[in-house]
């Protein structure tokens, strides 16, 4: 047994089962009515803070995914609205960017070896120039 479970969730595009921080939220903020009284179109935005008000699916970080919550319509299932072409559009963008930026991420991180405390072990290599001679060593022997 682990001490710690990971919150699972699933994918509203491949329908897996993942860890949340694997997943991306995607957000349908609380519907708001315009002064005449007609409904505005529904704000769905992909939530990279997780913490957005509002009914909440999950994709994976992949374009492909999204597709698929597209084509089976799970994603206007689990808002229980009709969402337009240009909002499955620029999630997809959005998710892409999110990946791409992730992907950034990653290799900025420094690969350095961790000590027991957690501290990175930086091996100096000191050019043997640099290093002071000993007296009465060096040339003309
Ligand atoms: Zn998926």
């Amino acid at each position: 047994m682990r001490p710690k479970k990971t919150p699972l969730r699933m994918c509203a595009g491949c329908g897996e089962m993942k860890p949340k921080k694997e997943l991306v939220r995607v957000v349908k903020a609380p519907q708001k009515e315009s002064e005449s009284g007609a409904s505005l179109p529904p704000e769905i935005s992909l939530d990279l803070t997780g913490k957005r008000p509002g009914r909440g699916a999950y994709l994976c970080r992949d374009a492909q995914c999204l597709k698929l919550a597209k084509k089976s319509r799970r994603l206007e299932r689990a808002f229980s609205c009709k969402i337009p072409e240009e909002v499955y559009a620029r999630l997809e963008e959005e998710i892409a960017g999110a990946a791409r930026k992730e992907a950034l991420e990653e290799q900025a991180k420094p690969s350095v070896p961790l000590d027991g405390n957690g501290q990175p072990i930086i091996e100096i290599d000191v050019p043997e120039e640099a290093l002071p001679r000993g007296k009465g060593g060096g040339h003309g022997g």
